[in-house]
Formats: C-alpha cells, sequence, structure tokens
C-alpha cells in the first residue's frame, strides 16, 4: 500500500516537474559568438630591447627571413606601444569572452624580462585550431608632421604563402576599418590611398598565417593628440570597442 502510495507520488511528480521545466525556465540562447575563435597578437612585448641577441635573431618570414621582433615605438612621454597593445588587447579579450568567443592570445605577459615571441610564432598562431580570424594589434610612431589616424594592413595575395587567405584577410581589413570609424577613430592621412587600407608582403605576422588576419596600426603614438587617447582609460576603450564591432561584422 505505502509502495503504491509513493509509484503514485512520483507519476504525479514527474509530469508537473517536467511543466515546470518547460514553462518557467526558457533555455537561453548561446551568445553570439559561441564557437569562435579569435587570435589576439598584442605587438611587441615590453622587455624586448633587454634582450637584442634574441630579437635581432633571423626567423622565417614567408620565403625569406626578419629579425625575430622588434622594440616597437613609444609616446613622446615614454608610454611603450608594447604596453599600449597588450592593454587594449586584453580589453579586447575580455569583450569577446562576453560574447562567447574562445580567445587565444599569442603573448600572454607584458614584461620587462621577456621577449618574443618572434614574428614566425606571432604569424602561425591559431593556424593549428583553425580559428576563424587572427588581429595582429599595434600601434605606429611617424615623425611625418601631422601623421595621425589608424589604418589596417592585409596580406598581399602571394602564391605559396598568402594567396589562399588573401580575399577573406581583405573581407576583414574592410570590416575592422568600419569598426574603428563607427567608434569615431580617423583614418590615417599619411599612408598612400588614404583609405586606411594597406596591403603588404613583408610582414611575417602576416605571411605565415593560414587563417585571415590583419595587422592594425591604431594611430600614430607620436601625434600628441593621439597619445592623449592612447594613454587614457577611456580612450583604450574606444580602440578596443572599435575593434570588437568590426570583428563582429566580419562573424555575422
Ligand atoms: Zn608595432
Amino acid at each position: 500500500m505505502i509502495a503504491a502510495l509513493a509509484l503514485l507520488l512520483s507519476l504525479l511528480a514527474g509530469p508537473a516537474g517536467a511543466t515546470a521545466v518547460a514553462t518557467g525556465a526558457e533555455p537561453a540562447d548561446p551568445p553570439p559568438m559561441a564557437g569562435r575563435v579569435v587570435v589576439l597578437d598584442a605587438g611587441h612585448q615590453l622587455g624586448n630591447h633587454n634582450f637584442p641577441a634574441q630579437i635581432n635573431a633571423p626567423v622565417p618570414a614567408g620565403g625569406f627571413t626578419k629579425p625575430c621582433n622588434t622594440t616597437g615605438t613609444a609616446t613622446d612621454g615614454g608610454y611603450p606601444e608594447a604596453t599600449f597593445t597588450w592593454q587594449v588587447t586584453r580589453q579586447v579579450r575580455a569583450r569577446l569572452r562576453d560574447l562567447g568567443a574562445r580567445v587565444v592570445m599569442v603573448r600572454t605577459s607584458n614584461r620587462q624580462d621577456r621577449w618574443g615571441p618572434c614574428v614566425d610564432e606571432r604569424g602561425r598562431a591559431g593556424n593549428d585550431i583553425d580559428a576563424d580570424l587572427k588581429l595582429s594589434i599595434h600601434a605606429d610612431g611617424s615623425y611625418a608632421p601631422g601623421a595621425r589616424g589608424f589604418h589596417v594592413i592585409a596580406p598581399t595575395a602571394r602564391p605559396g604563402w598568402t594567396a589562399d587567405i588573401a580575399g577573406e584577410s581583405a573581407s576583414l581589413a574592410r570590416d575592422v576599418r568600419r569598426g574603428l570609424v563607427r567608434v569615431g577613430l580617423p583614418v590615417a592621412d599619411y599612408i598612400a590611398g588614404g583609405d586606411g587600407l594597406d596591403v603588404r608582403g613583408d610582414l611575417g605576422t602576416l605571411n605565415l598565417s593560414d587563417v585571415p588576419v590583419v595587422m592594425v596600426e591604431l594611430g600614430n603614438m607620436r601625434d600628441p593628440g593621439e597619445a592623449r587617447r592612447m594613454t587614457s582609460a577611456r580612450g583604450r576603450a574606444t580602440y578596443a570597442r572599435g575593434l570588437v564591432a568590426g570583428v563582429r561584422s566580419y562573424l555575422w
């Protein structure tokens, strides 16, 4: 009798529980970038200048060799490019993760006692996991009078190297430009063409990639106005928002 009553109660409880799940807790939509894999490459490394032998050593760069890495530039006030790219890249990572993406960082520290990675490692990053795209984040250091604004560099179509990713990378470059313009950042006025887009065949970071890739020079660190933006938390958040907007429009 007790067993029968227990069975009756469990039969009553079962459907009631299922009904509560169906009506009370709708399954959440997956985040918009779920399943996407983005590789972020923060340019240079803070300690590169402390390791001249290591960063000047030649490495493969796509049919030729280049130095492992360079020191990068800085603002006139001494704020290093390596620190700027690191801080912006971390913000981009946080925003992409919030959207559900998996993010792989090529450089994982910003320290005076570290150097690299070399450009060949940066170039190959993401190939093994078939990432959706790779962003290499830099800033420029031009002394040309009045030079300011961002530009986005895609790989030229080099047979055997980048011919397979050049088209998609150009598309990514246009979307990143659109994202940066949308948050109010100026297009570079000192790069040939004047449209904020460039293509280059001399960069190992682009040449060795098997996934769509662009290098973005977010601005000219030697321009006083851009230096003010880069050295402020609010300014760096603007760069990060623009880059994420570009990634989103490319992946949509
Ligand atoms: Zn750089």
